[in-house]
């Protein structure tokens, strides 16, 4: 039996994770649950799940979540506060931790997860694209199992070579591999007229074509800065150069990414754009479970692929600079980023505002080489104060 700790037990991958835990009882428990604000959902998963803690960062929502725990006589005890998030990301009674946090603020946790050297099932990418080498470097340290469950990466995974737990691949090292070929669904304006994107809403924005996700990487998807970060987050999983992962522009998203080798073999991950496939991956490797995902029916299939056309989506460059650059880029390049689509959803700024406020950003802060998490997260408040000026500028014109 394996103890679970969903960090971000209310969105998107959380009740999707609990959604395939719930299917095997014997194999998994569930031992605490996240969330910011959402009490009342998860006061609902705490009912069903009974984990031992219930961790709500928010300290006015975990005083509501403790008295609804009271009243129905539940066993879960109600913690709240970011140190609380760590505790119970590196409790010794836990197995696996589901890094399903949205943005910068998973970092902490899940990085006590990584120390602690649980199995680390990560969704929270903004994790990983801001603190790179020093997240690798403690996963190797801490002998902590790193299973990617964004579903390309969890597709790349897939398709190389079988690791024994704990290793971790180095695709510079292997001759055999000659590109990783990461798809993208292009968003919901991937055919839009160019001079009409300025004025798309945000739930035009968040109305994905195939995946149903949480508002942030939703928009992330449109402007494709989801793929600038997954980019990212590739170079850092799989010990890869940006010149290597070529992004292909798939619109059925039926093939969730492919791994090209030197023998001219193409190998594929398949199947319908549903989120429990990677998650239960990631819970029952080197094995696979059932997840409630239909199989997919090959008849009648159509499968287009095209490249990612540059005045339509400079998000994906900006990201690739970024890594390029090295150092804290990355971290001001998500901190901008994650300002720049909160204004947007909160209707300040428009959709093409997005990559003015990351572009000018990043060309005001200097990268300075990764030491501590200390050091990202104060490159990180440091960009969000110069993306809001920036975004205070943009939201009176
Ligand atoms: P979501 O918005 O649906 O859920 C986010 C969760 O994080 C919620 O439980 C929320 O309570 C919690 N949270 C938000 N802000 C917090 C804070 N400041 N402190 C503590 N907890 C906080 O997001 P999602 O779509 O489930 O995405 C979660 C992560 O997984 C993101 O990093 C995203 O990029 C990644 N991801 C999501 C999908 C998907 O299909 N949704 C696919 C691939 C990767
Ligand atoms: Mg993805």
């Amino acid at each position: 039996m394996k103890l679970v700790t969903i960090l971000g037990a209310t969105g998107s991958i959380g009740t999707n994770t609990l959604d395939v835990l719930r299917r095997h009882p014997s194999l998994y428990k569930v031992f605490a649950l996240t969330a910011h604000r959402n009490f009342d959902l998860l006061f609902r998963q705490c009912v069903e799940f009974c984990p031992k803690f219930a961790v709500m960062s928010d300290p006015k929502a975990a005083t509501l979540l403790r008295d609804l725990i009271k009243q129905q006589g539940c066993a879960t005890e109600v913690l709240s506060g970011p140190e609380s998030l760590a505790e119970v990301a590196s409790h010794d009674q836990v197995d696996y931790v589901m890094a399903a946090i949205v943005g910068a603020a998973g970092l902490l946790p899940t990085f006590a997860a990584v120390r602690a050297g649980k199995r680390i099932l990560l969704a929270n990418k903004e994790a990983l694209v801001i603190s790179g080498d020093l997240f690798i470097s403690a996963v190797k340290e801490s002998g902590a199992e790193l299973l990617p469950i964004d579903s390309e990466h969890n597709a790349i995974y897939q398709c190389l070579p079988t690791l024994n737990a704990g290793e971790m691949h180095r695709i510079d090292q292997q001759k055999s591999i000659s590109k990783i070929l990461l798809t993208a669904s292009g968003g919901p304006f991937r055919t839009l007229p160019l001079d009409q994107l300025s004025s798309v809403t945000p739930q035009q924005a968040v109305a994905h074509p195939n995946w149903d996700m949480g508002r942030k990487i939703s928009v992330d998807s449109a402007t494709m800065m989801n793929k600038g970060l997954e980019i990212i987050e590739a170079c850092w999983l799989f010990g890869t150069d940006v010149d290597q992962v070529q992004v292909v522009i798939h619109p059925q998203s039926v093939i969730h990414s492919m791994v090209s080798y030197s023998d001219g073999s193409v190998l594929a991950q398949m199947g319908n754009p549903d989120m429990r496939t990677p998650i239960a991956y990631g819970l029952a490797w080197p094995d696979r479970i059932e997840s409630g995902v239909e199989p997919l029916d090959v008849f009648g299939l159509q499968l287009d692929f095209a490249r990612p056309e540059k005045e339509r989506f400079p998000c994906l460059y900006l990201a690739g600079e970024a890594f390029k650059q090295g150092g804290t880029a990355s971290a001001v390049l998500n901190a901008a980023n994650e300002e720049a689509v909160a204004a947007f959803l909160d209707e300040k700024i428009k959709f093409t505002d997005i990559a003015s406020v990351i572009e000018s950003t990043l060309s005001e802060v200097d990268s300075q080489k990764v030491e501590s998490i200390e050091n990202i997260l104060a490159e990180d408040d440091k960009a969000r104060h110069i993306a809001q000026r920036h975004i205070r500028v943009l939201a009176v014109l």
